[in-house]
């Protein structure tokens, strides 16, 4: 159990409002005395997520993850203890006590980012201020793109020489292998020395929600044979491709004001777009869209708009993108450019209000999937009819609300001169398969992780004793007394959890502290699930009204009886099985001393029981 010097975290929370903080990473609404948003630790598609102003604690009551500032941090960028502790210290301006010791140990992420900060910083500086940089600038001004977005989205160009990044990394202090961990140079094949992997390219950094650098795409200036259009960082301990949006940071506010998301498919697309207006575009990053993205995404926006190349390879993108869009609870609408043309050059033939329209007449997925399906079969053909609506239906099977099935059940049946009947019939079928087959491979996964809330460590009345004990004074000293007897007695009332509770409780009450969450917290940073029974706690205890001192006795006393009348029937039943098994085996010392345990269980039981029932619940 590690104690952090409580005056340092409470000074780096005080500095830091956990809302603003959360609000960093994913889109909140406000709701009560709270703030709701979309769960980043599990899989939803209404908030359950809780961030409470007051309490400064966040909680989910879908997975049941929950705690403070730290353990936010530590959950959401990966780190431990020490390095969310260090992460929070430098946005917050806090000096941490023992600095000098760690800045040797500074987590190899934190160092990484540095350097992608750095070569950010030396691209952009020969883009803009260097003679090599000339035929760069050339080339964004012909493309139309401003000083402004060029520096807003911190473009930059990489010279042509071998080892220009290398060579001034190096004289910064970081060493090669550094950089080779952060994909910025590679080993030549002879094995002998490394050279810079972007070379005489324009560079667009690509940042995380919070505007760090986690990687860069590089485009040549001129297509030749033989070298890639474009070239990204490859998978570092910061880059996964599959995990990040281009240009969410510069959308992020657009994003949530709008609540819509469009999506293209260039960096370009991206920056051009951004210049004409459209601020709340992204770009994934040359890849077909992952749940991944997805998920970040439904966590800035409600509904999402595809503005794909109309060319064959951008509509089959579109199509594997949108199926991972709606399954992460997206509502999903389809802009279609016109052939072969791309947004970007699009926005320039018609001007940003008619692009803006163009968008707007994005077509709902389901409605657009249709229209693809009709231009695909002969529907003059009993054949093509046939095939039509076999895939109408399963694509109505998969993506469609009763309501929707009903629509466009109607107005195909309409379109085709096909009953409605019919349809009904066949969708019905592909239903009834689709369930079995699910069936079946839910039975084969039935050790899966598919319930997502764990399983609770309190009982009911340790719980609410814990949510007593978080709000008022004086409970503490009663759950002390009873713990400490208990054990005395040979008997343990609380769980291993509760009981490591009242350990930290204990060691507050030492230092001369207040049992307050945020404290605990601080004591048991290493034990996650206890963390999360404690907001819990906390959370639910916050819709109490003022108990009065009587009230708070009254049920003090009860949980006591409760908690102590649980673990006495458990210890009970345990005991007899014990026995029964020693019966078996003719143990019979054994089963002597069983039984004489038992009866004083039974003994101790009985006197509870003799206790008034009080005030339940
Ligand atoms: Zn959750």
């Amino acid at each position: 159990m590690a104690i952090h010097s409580a005056k340092t975290t409470d000074q780096i929370k005080n500095r830091c409002d956990l809302v603003e903080l959360i609000g960093e990473y994913l889109r909140l609404e406000k709701k009560g005395n709270n703030y709701v948003a979309l769960c980043p630790f599990h899989q939803e598609k209404t908030p359950s997520f809780s961030v409470s102003p007051d309490k400064q604690l966040y909680y989910c009551f879908g997975c049941g993850e929950g705690g403070d500032h730290f353990k936010f941090v530590m959950k959401m960028e990966n780190l431990t203890f020490p390095d969310a502790m260090e992460l929070l210290a430098r946005k917050t301006g806090v000096t941490l006590p023992d600095k000098n010791n760690n800045k040797t140990k500074e987590s190899i992420t934190e160092k990484l980012f540095e350097l992608n900060d750095l070569a950010m910083r030396y691209f952009h500086y020969v883009l803009q201020s260097t003679k090599e940089g000339q035929k760069a600038r050339d080339y964004l001004k012909n493309r139309g793109f401003t000083l402004s977005s060029i520096e807003e989205f911190k473009l930059g160009f990489a010279p042509s020489e071998w080892d220009a990044f290398l060579e001034v990394a190096n004289k910064k202090g970081y060493s090669r292998e550094l950089m080779l961990k952060g994909g910025l140079i590679a080993s030549r094949s002879d094995g002998r020395g490394h050279y810079d992997r972007f070379r005489n390219r324009l560079m667009f950094p690509i940042m995380d929600l919070r505007g760090r650098v986690v990687g860069f795409g590089g485009r040549v200036l001129q297509e030749a044979p033989g070298t890639p259009k474009y070239l990204n960082s490859p998978e570092t301990p910061l880059f996964d491709k599959g995990r990040y949006l281009y240009g969410i940071y510069q959308a992020k506010d657009a994003l949530r004001q709008q609540r819509e998301a469009l999506i293209v498919e260039g960096y370009t697309d991206v920056i051009a777009l951004y210049q004409g207006g459209v601020r709340n575009v992204v770009a994934t990053l040359g890849t077909a869209l992952t749940p991944m993205q997805a998920k970040q995404l439904r966590q800035q926006v409600e509904k999402a708009i595809m503005a794909f190349d109309a060319d064959d390879g951008g509509r089959s993108a579109t199509l594997r993108g949108l199926n991972i869009l709606i399954n992460s609870g997206l509502k999903i609408k389809v802009a279609e450019i016109p052939q072969g043309k791309d947004p970007d050059t699009v926005l320039k033939e018609i001007g940003a209000k008619a692009f803006q329209e163009l968008i707007g007449k994005a077509l709902p997925f389901l409605d657009y999937q249709i229209k693809q399906l009709k231009e695909k079969y002969h529907l003059d053909t009993a054949e093509g009819k046939n095939q039509f609506g076999r895939e109408f239906l399963v694509l109505l099977n998969n993506f469609a609300g009763d309501l929707e099935k009903e629509h466009y059940i109607k107005q195909v049946a309409e379109e085709l001169a096909i009953s409605e009947e019919v349809l009904r019939l066949e969708l019905k079928k592909i239903r009834d398969k689709k369930r079995s087959s699910e069936k079946k491979s839910n039975n084969l996964n039935i050790n899966g992780k598919n319930n997502i809330i764990r399983e609770h460590v309190f009982n009911p009345a340790e719980e609410f004793l814990l949510k007593l004990l978080l709000c008022y004074e004086g409970v503490f000293e009663r759950i002390d007394e009873l713990e400490r007897t208990s054990r005395k007695d040979g008997l343990q009332f609380f769980s291993k959890e509760m009981q490591k509770i009242i350990e930290a409780c204990r060691i507050l009450r030492e230092n001369g502290e207040n049992v307050r969450v945020a404290s605990l917290l601080n004591c048991i940073d290493e034990e996650e699930l206890i963390q999360n029974y404690l907001t819990r706690a906390a959370f639910a205890a916050q819709q109490w009204g003022e108990l009065s001192e009587e009230e708070v006795r009254k049920m003090t006393d009860d949980c006591i009886r409760k908690v102590k009348k649980t673990s006495l029937k458990n210890r009970r039943s345990n005991i007899e099985a014990e026995i029964k098994k020693r019966e078996q085996s003719g143990d019979s010392q054994k089963v002597k001393e069983l039984l004489y345990e038992w009866e004083k269980l039974n003994l101790a039981e009985r006197e509870l029981g003799l206790e008034k029932e009080g005030w339940t619940w």
